[in-house]
This record gives C-alpha cells, structure tokens and sequence, in this order.
C-alpha cells in the first residue's frame, strides 16, 4: 500500500558547512537524487550559507530551503536576530520551529515555540515543530505527557488550516546526535500518540458551520476556529447551522490524516529504511548524516522506497 502522505527528508546543517561548501554539496545530492520522485527533500543550512543555496536551488523545485531559526519578532531594534519576512526575501519556505537545542541551550520556553509558530504561519511558512522528551523523562515514564504538553502550548491559537498544514518532527532528546536513534516501535508509538492528540485537538466542538462564502473558510469549507478556541470548547458565535458531531468527526479525521508527522534523532543511511517503513512515519529530520551529501541522497532514496 502506497505510504498515505507526501514524505519529508530534512536535512539540518546546524552551525556546520560554510558559504563555499554549498555548490559542491549540492552539485552531490542532486546527482544522487536525480532518479528520486515524490519526497519533498528540504535543505536547512546555517544563516550564512542561504543565501547561496537560495541562488543555487531557484531552478531547481526538487530541493526546497529551510531555515533553523528566526524571531519572534516582525522587525526593529533587536540586534543579530534574522526576522520571518527576510528570510522568506530569499525563498525560505520551511523553517524549524522548537528544536531541542534551542530550548535547552538558548532558553526557548514553550511559549516563545507558540509564538514563533504563529509568527511562521503569518508570514506563510511551513513550520516543522520540534517536540521530544529528554532521557530522564522517559524513565520517569513521563514521555507521553511532555509531548502533550509541548505540543499542545505550541499549537494553541493555531488555525485548524495551519495545524494541518504544520509538521511535527518526534526527536527524543536522548536519540539527538547521540548515535541512539529510537526503535521503529518506539518512534511509531509516539507519532500514533501525536496524530490521535491532533485528532482530539482538533475534533472538539463545536468547532464549525457549514458557511457558504464565508471568508474564513477551513478544510472543508467550514469557518475555522483556533485550537485554542477548540481546546476551550469555544462555539463560533453562529448561531446557525451548527456543524454536527459527524462533521467534527470528519473534519479531525482529516487533520491527523493530512499532519506530516516526521522522526528526528540519530538517523542514518543504516536505519533509514526500517524507520521510514513504518506507516506512522512521514519523514526524517537528519543531522549529522546530512553533512555528508552522499549519506542524506541514501536516506532520501531510502524514503522513496521504503
Ligand atoms: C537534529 O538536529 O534535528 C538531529 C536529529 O540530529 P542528529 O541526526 O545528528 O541526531
């Protein structure tokens, strides 16, 4: 059976690889994947290499630009920050939102993750939403509830449009350039966790009316509430027609099947293929084996076969 969702393989340079090294880098991957179809390939260089690859990449749709951080802010006197809107000038079109080592090393709480997430939908982005527990968690049994938590900070106020149109990426803080990557059980446990949270997030009613012309217009032509809202229980103030619980129901239903739900934490060429089998698992964030062009064309490749 076909896998249900368009594949993403990403590849987060972190603060490694310079201006000079992006032409051979993609002069390799592009070789090595030019027989792969059908996987949205995403490049996330360092500040300073983008603008290169965004030179490089113009004509070429196969492989799309990311970036690994940006700020809360639209603009102004905030000095050595890079805004949304600067970096979607140089065709940026995804960006990571949330990524462990920006919580834990630069003091990105759960609130500045929500608030960057609506700044990267405004400004039209496809966020991929990082979220994972660390290893102590884990043991502490708690993995499940800091996911929760995480995610459900991160996504509140959110449009039920954006939500599905945002992707998550699971990456266990203890698999993160460790070598430790998770068990396909485990990863696979925690993304059907994730996509029936979304289910729930967004099936809470009442959520919608069936509005002809309505300029608010969701998936199925219904008026959008925010998660927030959902979560609250909050009505639309219409008084009528109500959208019915089978409404709701289809609507969630067609969130977390459209959510891209992507794994991240010590991904090889070696493990790519038995993660990236599983019907839970829409893609991978890489690494370390993204520094290597050779390495990340064999994860991508894997991605198209598995
Ligand atoms: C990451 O930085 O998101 C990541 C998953 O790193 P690594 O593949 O090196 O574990």
């Amino acid at each position: 059976m076909p896998h249900p969702r368009k594949k993403v393989i990403a590849a987060n340079w972190k603060m490694n690889l310079t201006s000079s090294e992006v032409k051979p880098y993609l002069e390799t991957l592009l070789l090595e994947t030019q027989q792969v179809e059908g996987i949205d390939i995403v490049l996330i260089p360092s500040f300073t290499s983008i603008p290169k690859a965004s030179e490089l990449l113009e004509k070429t749709p196969k492989v799309r630009l990311g970036a690994q951080n940006f700020s809360a802010h639209d603009k102004g006197a905030f000095t050595g920050e890079v805004s949304a809107r600067m970096l979607r000038d140089l065709f940026v079109r995804y960006i990571l939102v949330g990524h462990s080592e920006r919580r834990q090393l630069f003091g990105e709480t759960d609130q500045i993750v929500h608030e960057k997430l609506l700044v990267a939908h405004r400004n039209e982005f496809r966020p991929i939403l990082c979220v994972g527990e660390t290893l102590e968690e884990r043991k502490a049994g708690k993995a499940k509830q800091v996911l929760e938590n995480q995610l459900k900070v991160a996504l509140a106020d959110l449009s039920v449009e954006d939500l599905a149109d945002t992707i998550i990426a699971y990456e266990p803080v203890w698999a993160i350039g460790t070598g430790c990557t998770a068990t396909t059980e485990q990863a696979s446990e925690m993304h059907h966790f994730i996509r029936e949270m979304i289910k729930d997030l967004s099936s809470k009613g009442p959520l919608s009316k069936l509005a002809a012309g309505d300029e608010r217009q969701g998936i199925d032509g219904a008026q959008q509430l925010s998660v927030q809202e959902v979560l609250n229980g909050a009505s639309t103030g219409v008084t009528q027609p109500i959208a019915s619980a089978v409404e709701f129901g289809k609507r969630s239903k067609e969130v977390a099947a459209k959510i891209r739900l992507i794994y991240g934490g010590s991904v090889t060429p070696a493990n790519a293929c038995e993660l990236l089998k599983s019907p839970d698992i829409d893609g991978a964030l890489v690494g370390g084996a993204s520094l290597d062009p050779r390495a990340f064309a064999e994860i991508v490749k894997a991605a198209a076969t598995a």
